[in-house]
């Protein structure tokens, strides 16, 4: 489910609004109250992300409708259709509503034509997904990738080979590709580099500039982000929680960083470096975390420190670089109630209710979903963790915080980068205008990927049922259990 409220209602200014927008590796969202000033050079590009926006939140729709949604004249919104419907944004649905008067023709997205990429770079996989502008998945796969092994030169190579098939793979259906963002689980400036990740080993990595050379200078945009607010992200544009305007989504993966939207807009902070809360010092006295300081929440809660409490075993294999083999075997045993094992996850939980609290004092959100391999272990990890939330929170009930599992599994993030560049044509980055008439007759480019059925957990859509698709579908991951073991791709080309 997408929801989009009140963007479209902009240009009549009767309701609240949402836009976004960026620059280099800039996501800015912003929540507009009054009517939209005409701040963007093109006002026709502009009307055309509103009427592009009205149909996505509100098809099958009719020209009245839009008229009348909008405040744009009828003669004005026969134009802009027309220019949606030769850009292949929109399309009509070949059937008319009865109304008063003569039928209306119904309009619906097209946007089959253009593809949005997410990567997500992992310590211990890859995960890529594309959608095309209706956010219809078109491809996921994931990658085994040991990211705390590989020099950055190496990695930069797997992540660019992984984005390169992914473009090869679109880009043959006869897609154009409109961006491709890279999620790094680190601080990254808004010129794409990554200042540090502690867990990839990384610092002041020119990711964005290296992998835009390494893809040979791409007509498409190259964007480097923080997974967590492209996690959040994910969360705020489509799944249960879409729209909610306080919401804040925990990655658990190698690290634990918060990505945190306010009143619809992404919490960035001065340099973009915002919602670290993994690296808030809990416990002066606590274990070593891999940033050097002492009993930060990532250190006490993460997905490591969970597996080294609940199977002390794993401490004589050395570093963890492959998750989830061990989260399934912690699942399995507090399936079969063994003590320890339960008791490390309430343990567990307790501190991120701990750090869950900070939050909801600070910001008060709505929602705070536990995402990745925190997902999987909710159902143990959220009775402590809730219990612990409303005793730290200063306001009564926490604020009206609500504590609960993500519905993405592992790979929001990379969900979050695709939506990234849906989100900026929304707010009127177009597509550049290719007139090609033979694009049209080019069967793999789906016209009607609208009605396939929305997945069963996230309301997204389901894959691009594709003979001889070699990836597989990401969302069919609920849980660490499926993940691909180490050194196989399950992009088998
Ligand atoms: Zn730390």
């Amino acid at each position: 489910m997408v929801r989009h409220d009140g963007a479209a209602w902009c240009a009549s200014g009767t309701r609240p609004g949402r836009t976004v927008a960026w620059g280099a590796g800039l996501i800015l969202i912003t929540t507009q109250r009054g009517p939209r000033p005409a701040d963007l050079a093109d006002v026709r590009a502009t009307n055309l992300a509103v009427v592009l926006r009205f149909v996505r939140a509100n098809a099958p729709c009719s020209r009245a409708d839009i008229a009348a949604s909008t405040g744009l004249n009828k003669a004005t919104v026969s134009s802009l259709v027309a220019e949606l419907i030769d850009r292949r944004l929109i399309r009509e649905t070949g059937l008319t509503e009865n109304r008063i008067g003569r039928p209306a023709t119904m309009l619906v997205l097209d946007g089959a034509p253009y593809a949005a990429i997410g990567l997500e770079v992992g310590l211990d996989e890859l995960t890529v997904v594309a959608v095309d502008l209706a956010g219809t998945e078109l491809l996921a796969w994931r990658r085994a990738f040991d990211g705390s092994a590989a020099s950055p030169g190496r990695a930069v190579s797997a992540i660019a080979a992984l984005a390169s098939r992914a473009v090869k793979r679109v880009s043959g259906q006869g897609r154009q590709v409109l961006g491709l963002t890279v999620a790094v689980p680190g601080l990254v400036d808004a010129a794409g580099t990554v200042r540090l990740a502690t867990t990839l080993g990384w610092r002041d990595l020119p990711l964005g500039a290296d992998l835009r050379r390494a893809l040979r200078e791409p007509s498409f945009d190259v964007v480097v982000e923080n997974d967590a607010n492209l996690a959040a992200l994910a969360e705020y544009r489509q799944g249960p929680y879409a729209g909610t305007a306080h919401l804040v989504h925990l990655t658990g993966g190698a690290g634990l960083g918060a990505g945190v939207i306010v009143d619809g807009r992404l919490l960035r902070g001065g340099r973009g470096f915002a919602g670290e809360l993994g690296h808030v010092s809990l416990d002066p006295t606590g274990p070593v975390c891999p940033c050097g300081r002492r009993g930060c929440l990532e250190a006490l809660a993460g997905i490591p420190a969970l597996i080294r409490r609940a199977l002390p075993d794993t401490a004589e294999d050395g570093p963890i670089t492959d998750f989830a083999p061990e989260v399934d075997r912690i699942r399995a045993r507090a399936r079969r109630g063994d003590p320890a094992v339960l008791a490390a996850l309430a343990e567990t939980g307790r501190h991120l209710g701990h750090g869950v609290a900070l939050l909801a004092n600070l910001v008060n959100p709505e929602v705070v979903l536990l995402g990745g391999y925190f997902s999987v272990l909710a159902p143990w990890l959220l009775p402590a963790a809730e219990a612990e939330l409303v005793a730290r929170a200063l306001a009564p009930e926490a604020g009206g915080t609500r504590l609960l599992a993500s519905t993405f599994g592992t790979g929001a993030a990379a969900a979050g980068g695709a939506a990234r560049t849906l989100e900026a044509v929304d707010a009127g980055r177009l597509p550049r205008h290719e007139p090609d008439p033979g694009r049209a007759g080019r069967g793999a480019v789906g016209g009607d990927a609208s009605r396939k059925a929305p997945h069963r957990a996230t309301g997204r859509p389901g894959p691009e049922p594709e003979s001889g698709t070699p990836g597989e579908d990401v969302d069919a991951l609920p849980s660490a259990l499926a993940a691909s073991p180490p050194g196989t791709a399950t992009d088998n080309r």
